[in-house]
């Protein structure tokens, strides 16, 4: 092939460059703007307000038919981004996985001051949803105190506590302000000699 065939040159530099160095114009006769891609960068640079003008200017004056053009073409847009998201999915998911493992540090550090930022809002969420699902928030704790020894236990002494302390217990766990935990507690009730009640010199538990 000729050389020629494969080169054009530059209508702003006068370079005679390679096709591969010019952007494609579908309306011109060779194919190819007529400015190479660094002239036609250049120029874009130069003329940032007016082309930006001219794009508004544009957009106002053919509203209509811009808006004929889009409805018109509604269903097939549709159709093209499903089918782009489809072929790209797993390339998509790739590199998201990828952004985040390189990310990890930022990422966690972000969530973390989002979560202490929010935490009213946060809070408020919460109190929202469980008004919300209180049927079935409490039927679940239901099934669960039938099926779960321990958490039945837990929650029992935590209320006992809570009770008995006049509801100074501030959100600590039990088994913190008493001092072991409720596997000792079990084993002493269900699997240790009778009456070996855990005593704790510290707390009156009321019980
Ligand atoms: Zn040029």
């Amino acid at each position: 092939m000729d050389i020629k065939q494969l080169t054009k040159k530059c209508s702003k530099c006068g370079e005679i460059k390679f096709l591969s160095e010019f952007y494609v114009d579908k309306r011109a006769k060779s194919r190819r703007q007529p400015s190479c891609k660094k002239c036609a960068i250049k120029w874009q640079c130069k003329n940032k307000e007016k082309i930006l003008n001219y794009a508004k200017k544009y957009r106002e004056e053919n509203k209509e038919h811009i808006k004929r053009c889009r409805e018109a073409n509604k269903e097939k847009s549709k159709e093209y981004q499903k089918r782009y998201y489809e072929k790209n999915r797993e390339r998509k998911l790739e590199q998201h996985k990828k952004y985040n493992r390189q990310h990890k540090d930022e990422i966690s550090k972000y969530l973390k001051q989002w979560y202490d930022d929010n935490r009213e809002k946060r809070l408020e969420q919460h109190k929202k949803y469980n008004e919300l699902h209180r049927n079935e928030i409490n039927a679940r704790l239901r099934e669960r105190c039938e099926t779960d020894l321990k958490y039945k236990l837990n929650k029992n002494i935590s209320r006992m506590i809570n009770f008995s302390l006049k509801g100074n217990k501030n959100g600590q766990h039990w088994e913190d302000l008493v001092g072991y935990t409720s596997g000792i507690f079990m084993a002493g009730l269900y699997g240790g000699q009778a009456g070996s009640r855990p005593y704790n010199p510290n707390i009156s538990l009321g019980f």
